[in-house]
């Protein structure tokens, strides 16, 4: 019974924490306020509160806001969906308030994840936070996770720095460079290699995929989001790195 009882709750907490990723994934770009009434997207309808359960809410309303009849924006139930995911996994791993910390990295870089592929945007509202969160109660010893942070993000800033003197263009921005700081905190030295490559499969799939999708034919190179990619192998990174007995 006990053992079901902290991966319900990071299911549970992953829901809500969805329902309020997808608002700020879809409002913040756009400068509208993140506080208040929920909303439609359409036509500014306030959301009732039987509507706002996050997934039911949805379910009952087949999708559709309920003054309006417009579409309600998929990203709503997939994040829900998602940060639901994300919080069981990371209580399976780590029953416990620490794996509730995980489930906190987690959800950070979901939504790192999907502003950077939507708008190369890695904000630093979201990436200092998740670098002081893993300084201060990441696993293992301080000096363990100073190291990572500096190796991380030194070893990114000298890749970027490699990267536009070779190629003469931008390749990795300072936002990447802080998010890999951020998650050499949160995983010991040891994991930033295979996150390294884990992140770079991802990029080259990204490139494959885009290619495929007819970009860069008029020869302009296209551009990876390096940081989506570097979010999308880090909570994995995390979940292995602590099912291999702790960081
Ligand atoms: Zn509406």
């Amino acid at each position: 019974m006990a053992a079901l009882l902290w991966p319900s709750l990071g299911a549970l907490l992953g829901l809500v924490a969805g329902s309020f990723l997808a608002t700020l994934v879809i409002r913040w770009p756009e400068g509208k306020p993140l506080s208040g009434r929920s909303r439609c997207d359409s036509c500014g309808a306030a959301v009732g509160w039987a509507d706002l359960v996050p997934l039911l809410g949805w379910l009952a309303l087949k999708g559709r806001c309920r003054a309006c009849g417009a579409a309600i924006d998929a990203r709503h139930p997939l994040f829900e969906l998602t940060a639901a995911a994300i919080g069981l996994l990371a209580m399976l791993a780590v029953p416990g308030p620490q794996g509730l910390w995980g489930a906190l990295l987690g959800w950070t870089l979901l939504a790192l994840l999907a502003l950077d592929l939507a708008h190369y945007w890695l904000p630093d509202r979201l990436t200092l936070p998740l670098l002081a969160l893993g300084l201060a109660g990441g696993p293992g010893l301080l000096t363990d996770r100073l190291l990572g942070a500096a190796i991380g993000g030194g070893g990114l800033l000298l890749l970027a720095l490699l990267y536009r003197w070779l190629r003469g263009r931008e390749g990795l921005g300072l936002g990447d460079v802080k998010l890999m700081a951020a998650l050499g905190a949160w995983l010991s030295p040891a994991y930033l290699g295979p996150l390294l490559l884990a992140a770079s499969v991802a990029g080259l799939a990204f490139a494959a995929l885009s290619r495929w999708r007819g970009a860069g034919e008029e020869g302009a190179p296209i551009r990876v989001p390096f940081g989506a990619c570097l979010a999308l192998a880090g909570f994995p990174m995390w979940l292995i790195a602590n099912a291999a007995g702790g960081v």
